[in-house]
Parts: C-alpha cells; structure tokens; sequence
C-alpha cells in the first residue's frame, strides 16, 4: 500500500517549497488511495518552537491537506530510537566511538594537508583481527553506523533517475551522540521503517542523506521505499526562493488575499505538468497527479502566474463565500461590515475585476466606510458644472424607481438637460458616492449602494 509522509522540522513557518512538498505526497498517496502521514521531526530542541508546529498545521488546514495519521512527534519516539540503537550495536551494524572533538579536528587537519576530504577513519571500526585500543575511562563516547565498506548504494529516484554513491564516498556516520541523542538522519530512518513509509517525496536538499539513510535501512533489515526527490524552486528572478522574495509563508498569501484552491493549483503547476492544463481542480489534479511528470530541473516561482489564477478562482467563487471573507477582512481594518449594502451584491460586481480577496475588501471599503476623496480628487472632479449636474440628480433619485433602467434614465434626462456627456455626470456622480472616478457600471453600483447612501454622500458635496 502507498503510505507517503511530509516530515517538517518546526523552525519556521510553512513556506512554500514544504508546502509543495506536502501536496504532492498528499497527491500522491490520494491517487492511490493510500495513506498520508504528518510527522514534525522537532529533534532540533535549540530551532524547534510550538508555534512553529502551530504554523504547520494553520498551513495545511488551509490548504486542505488533511493527513491521515499525525502528526508524529519525533522528541516522543526517542525511546524508540534508542531501542534501535541498542539491537544494531548488539548486532554489531553499529560501534562506539571514543575519538573526543579535538583528536577529529586534528585528523581532519592531517587530511586537509594532505589534500584529501576530511572523514572519520574508522579507528574505532572493529574489523576482524584489528585489536581496538582500550575506551579511555570517562569518555562517553558516540554511536556510528558501520558503513559497508565497498560496493556501492544506489537507488532509481522516481524524479532524477538512477543515482550511485560509491560506499568510500560515506565515512561511518554519528547516529547517537555522547549524550545518547540519536541524530537526525538515524530519527528518519527509523521513522520511514516504522511508519512502512512507501514512497519518500522530499526536496532535493535531502538527496546527500539518502545514501545513508538507505545504507542503515539495510543493515536493519527493513524494506527500503522508493525516493521522489522534488527539484528546488526559484525565485521570480532566478535565485533561490527566499525572504528576499516577499511572501513565502503560506499563511502570508492567506494574508495577501489569495484563495486557497488557487495557491494549491499554482503549487500543484510548479514543477508538474498535465499537457497544458493550467486551471483544475484540486479531485482532478488527484486524478491526474503522478511522479513521472514532475520536471528534475527547478521550478520558477512565478507571481504573475499566480495572480493570474487568482483572480480566475475569484470570477468562478460563490458570493457568499467572497462576501464572507470580506467581511473579515474589513473586520480586520476596523470597518463594520453592517454600515455597507449586501456584501454578496458587492462581491457580484466586483469579482470579474479584483486581482485578490483583499482588492475585494477595498471595493467593499468603498460601500461600507466614510469615503472622503482626496482634495485634488474633488478639485479635478467636482466643479461647479458637476455639482449643478449632480444636483439635479439628487432630485430626480430621490423619487426614481431603485432599479437600474430608472437610475439610467435620470442619469440621461440630466445629461440632456445640462447639455453635458456621460462621463461627465458620471464620473463626478462616482467620486461622490463612492470616491473614485473608476467602478463598474455607475447604474449597478447605485442599485447595489441604495437609495439612502447615495443621497447622503451626494449631500456631502452639495
Ligand atoms: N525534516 C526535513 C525538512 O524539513 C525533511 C526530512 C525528510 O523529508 O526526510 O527539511
């Protein structure tokens, strides 16, 4: 059976490259009506912060990656860890070593110089008929993986194709330290054993360790899974995806007024492709999903892409739905979203046009706060023509039909009787009800804002 898991050390927040990450093994392990496990590998006790966990789960909540065991916690498991530990030292797959800090530095000097790769060499490696010196008394001393010591590990990467490391390449590594802590790369494997982990899909920043992660996974006996190792992803310019590039954080792009099925249906385009599909679902990119179109080269980052689907996410989204998360969005600048009309009539004019949720909120703004444009705006705007023209209009909506023809009408029989063109009554009638020169359509937007807010703000400028 397919069992996948996204395995987060909690040092930060789910930036976009983790949350890659977690929807192709999410992806992947629905396709095949697998399992997809969440494990938060927090043995960095120094880096590791609850908040940060918090900011993993907020993440995948609101991508709607549900995982179907977790999440794990590593610092629970170490019992488990250690217990491994003891039956590969027993089994003689792994030894101590006492060599203290100081005698590695100068090994490494020597190797330095001669021009060699620096590497433990194995003087504590009990072979047979070498005689160990005796442990030097109050050393504690360091647990290593016994390393095979010729031949080759080598595995078919389900995304970049065979790849062989030659075993001279890999020194006897530290699977527990001194003080009995076993390190990161012993934690993963026994976790992918214990977890009959299936299928591994990781960045590719992890691809140095998977030669010794499959090396110990051998010499347990365990069944080692298949790698899927995830090309990196760039920046709009080129460079490693950074802070530098603004929001990485997915709960940032929450922030910034994305949808969620959007980001997932950019994620799910950023280093996979099904022919020239760019716009689907998150059931049909399940469907579709599979690891051999995932490209090996890194995927550009690449926000115009991204807003761009935005906004097709927000043409094709439920009003009450936009008009909900406006009004949390007004809520959040202090704006009562009561004060406005329906919230779903102004989601209804707007949505062909707004770029984001919060683009969204700030036409909401428009028909819910105080609007007071700026003073050149009034200059520019406001003349004494438009004022004139602007009151006769006052007079005709305070007795017009609220409906669109109606409103369309007085605006007409005042265009004729001041002699003036459309724009010129209706681009001051916008500044004066809402305080901008461009909406949609003027008649939709005063049906939409209603009869009392208009002749209020129209009093306002008369
Ligand atoms: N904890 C690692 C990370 O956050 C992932 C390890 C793995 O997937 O094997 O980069």
């Amino acid at each position: 059976p397919v069992r996948t898991r996204f395995a987060p050390s909690p040092t930060g927040y789910l930036h976009i490259g983790g949350a890659r990450t977690a929807l192709f093994s999410w992806a992947f392990a629905r396709r095949h009506g697998g399992t997809f496990i969440l494990r938060i590998e927090d043995t960095d006790v120094a880096r590791s912060t609850p908040e940060a966990v918090q900011a993993i789960i907020d993440g995948m909540n609101w991508l709607g990656l549900e995982e179907d065991e977790g999440p794990y916690y590593q610092m629970r498991r170490m019992d488990r860890y250690k217990e491994v530990i003891r039956q590969m030292l027993a089994a003689g797959t792994a030894y101590h070593c006492y060599t203290s800090p100081e005698e590695l530095d100068r090994l490494r000097e020597e190797q330095r110089a001669r021009g060699e790769k620096p590497r433990y060499d194995g003087r504590w490696r009990p072979e047979s008929g070498k005689t160990l010196p005796a442990p030097p008394a109050g050393v504690q001393p360091v647990v290593r993986f016994r390393n095979p010591p010729d031949g080759a590990v080598a595995w078919d990467d389900l995304v970049k194709g065979r790849i062989e490391i030659s075993n001279a390449e890999l020194d006897d590594f530290i699977i527990a330290r001194a003080d009995g802590t076993p390190t990161y790369n012993f934690c993963v494997v026994v976790d992918d054993w214990d977890m009959r982990i299936s299928h591994v899909i990781r960045g590719d920043d992890h691809v140095n360790n998977t030669p010794r992660q499959i090396n110990v996974l051998r010499a347990l006996g365990a069944e080692v899974p298949l790698y899927a190792h995830l090309s990196m992803i760039l920046g709009d310019d080129g460079t490693k995806l950074s802070k530098r590039h603004g929001a990485v954080s997915v709960m940032q792009y929450h922030e910034d007024g994305y949808l969620p099925e959007a980001v997932v249906n950019y994620l799910a385009r950023l280093g996979w492709s099904h022919g020239d599909d760019e716009i689907f679902s998150r059931e049909q990119f399940v469907e579709w999903f599979d690891l051999d179109h995932i490209t090996p080269s890194a995927a550009q980052f690449n926000t115009e892409k991204l807003n761009w689907l935005n906004a097709q996410y927000i043409k094709k989204a439920d009003d009450a739905y936009l008009a909900a998360e406006m009004a949390n969005r007004l809520a959040h600048r202090g704006v009562n979203p009561e004060t406005g009309p329906e919230l779903e009539a102004v989601a209804a004019l707007y949505k062909d046009r707004a770029a984001s949720l919060n683009e969204l909120a700030d036409a909401a703004e428009l028909f819910c706060a105080d609007v007071h444009p700026a003073p050149e705006v009034i200059a520019q705007h406001l003349t004494d023509a438009a004022k004139a023209a602007l009151a006769s209009l006052r007079t005709r909506f305070e007795q017009a039909a609220w409906d669109k023809a109606a409103l369309t009408q007085a605006i007409k029989d005042t265009m004729a009787e001041h002699g003036l063109k459309m724009p010129q009554v209706a681009i001051p009638l916008r500044v004066a009800v809402l305080g901008v020169p461009q909406t949609p359509a003027i008649d939709a937007v005063l049906e939409v804002l209603g009869r009392e807010r208009v002749l209020a703000r129209l009093a306002r400028h008369l």
